[in-house]
């Protein structure tokens, strides 16, 4: 992308709107960043575009954030935001910061997307591709900002990126190398006027520009995936849980399997893989195929496995004390999230769910809260909706902090239990984010 001397107006100042004007300076261009949040929200920013004397405002967009040829949005901005309207309107191009970053970089990029999923799979292909002896950048939400190190990737290295719906919704060129869908289930739909199909299609657009040359990796358990994908070029894998497959990955009863045109070239026994839960099995799947196209070497491969211990927040063990298992799952922010939680685990479960809720739909989990809770903590601004919905199926206890909880538990619970925190609703109510109620919730715990 030619972006010498042309003004570029870049939205939202945290991480990637930083590392994006960065690299429109170190490119020739002249960036301007704008933020709706206050200097006192934005000080770690402001200090480094004060640093390299990058233009910037807070607290709106003023009418200089129209005066450029070409607007980046950060990822946290979506494609419907009242800013990007007014500059469509104003005929300005409009692209995310994965596609400025992706337009700079010469690696080969892996990009991952799915609704849930990504963070996990972003950290594991990042760690199993180093551990194979090919240096890797992990970045997205995750490690860097993916404009933040796009100049410093040479051609023989890669980026194990994280990717959303948002930012795919704005790219031209973007073309990843390897790239995946995980799952598509319905979240975010508020920005997406509340229809499924445009966030099916906003996913889709991850192999809009792949070639012959490049790989597409999919679940073929998920049949929004499987019933919606539209006609592509790139070679295809499938990753399946349920079934065999000649052409990918698949879980046979303590294996997982990979098979090109029908030769079995890799097998890894399952109880050695440290993240639990099938959908990590899943994940797991999904980077054994990118590994397998790139030819990795097997032993490398297996060794990448065995040593990756999860991301934080993500059903992560916090202490063991007395039989019973802490997990903290903070980062389940919507109900399929901990559909998938509850299916980790054998034990009988106190759950603690409830936080903002995001419209949801307790449903999906009844049974398996029948099968396997033996009681629900509820927590935050929605605790009397999920007081409302489960009281009839499981002892339900309303708390009003996670201390509170962590303290009453530890008194219920008897050796053979999980607590689990994995609250299916977003945190602000009670919290800054996800990683500070996760954090909260540790620091109970570990006060036991
Ligand atoms: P994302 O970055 O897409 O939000 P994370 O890796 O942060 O994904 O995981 C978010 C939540 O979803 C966690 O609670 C995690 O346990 C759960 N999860 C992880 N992988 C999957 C998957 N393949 N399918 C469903 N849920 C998953």
């Amino acid at each position: 992308m030619e972006i010498k001397g042309k003004k570029i107006s870049i939205i939202g100042a945290v991480r990637s709107g930083v590392g994006a004007a960065k690299l429109v300076r170190k490119s020739g261009g002249i960036p301007f960043v704008s933020d709706l949040s206050d200097e006192f929200k934005l000080k770690d920013s402001i200090s480094k575009l004060e640093e390299e004397a990058i233009a910037f405002e807070t607290r709106g967009h003023s009418d200089k954030v129209y005066d450029c040829e070409l607007m980046v949005a950060s990822p946290g901005v979506p494609s419907n935001a009242e800013v990007l309207r007014e500059a469509g309107k104003r005929n300005i191009k409009i692209i995310s910061e994965l596609e400025l970053a992706g337009s700079f970089c010469k690696g080969q990029v892996v990009a991952i997307t799915g609704t849930n999923g990504k963070t996990t799979t972003t950290a594991l292909c990042g760690h199993l591709f180093n551990m194979c002896g090919h240096k890797t950048y992990t970045a997205g939400n995750i490690g860097f900002a993916f404009s933040e190190i796009a100049l410093d990737v040479k051609e023989n290295e890669f980026v194990s990126l994280e990717v959303s719906s948002f930012q795919l919704d704005l790219i031209d060129e973007f073309k990843p190398k390897a790239a995946m869908i995980l799952n598509i289930t319905p979240d975010h739909l508020n920005r997406y006027e509340n229809k499924f199909e445009n966030y099916i299609v906003s996913k889709f657009r991850i192999y809009k520009n792949q070639d012959e040359n490049d790989f597409l990796i999919l679940n073929k358990d998920d049949q929004t995936i499987t019933e919606n994908i539209t006609s592509r070029k790139s070679k295809i894998f499938y990753f399946s849980l349920k079934e065999t497959l000649n052409n990918g990955c698949y879980k046979s009863e303590d294996q997982i399997i990979f098979n090109r045109e029908s030769e079995l070239e890799f097998a890894f026994p399952l109880n050695e893989l440290q993240i639990k839960g099938n959908h990590n099995v899943a994940n797991a799947m999904a980077v054994i195929i990118t590994a397998k196209i790139f030819d990795f070497d097997n032993e490398k491969i297996k060794e990448g496995l065995r040593t990756f211990k999860g991301v934080e927040h993500r059903l992560e063990l916090v202490r063991e004390i007395g039989g019973v298992k802490y997990i903290n799952d903070s980062k389940a922010t919507n109900v399929d999230s901990v559909w998938y939680a509850l299916q980790s685990f054998d034990e009988p479960i106190f759950l603690i769910l409830g936080g903002q809720d995001k419209g949801n739909d307790y449903q999906r989990i009844k049974n398996l809260v029948e099968d396997k809770v033996k009681k629900i903590f509820a927590i935050g601004s929605s605790a009397e909706k999920v007081f409302n919905f489960f009281h009839s199926t499981v002892k339900v206890e309303l708390k009003v902090s996670l201390e509170d909880v962590v303290n009453s538990v530890s008194k219920e619970a008897i050796s053979g239990d999980v607590v689990l925190l994995s609250p299916a609703c977003a945190s602000f109510d009670m919290f800054d984010n996800y990683e500070h109620r996760g954090k909260v919730f540790k620091g109970a715990v570990n006060n036991l």
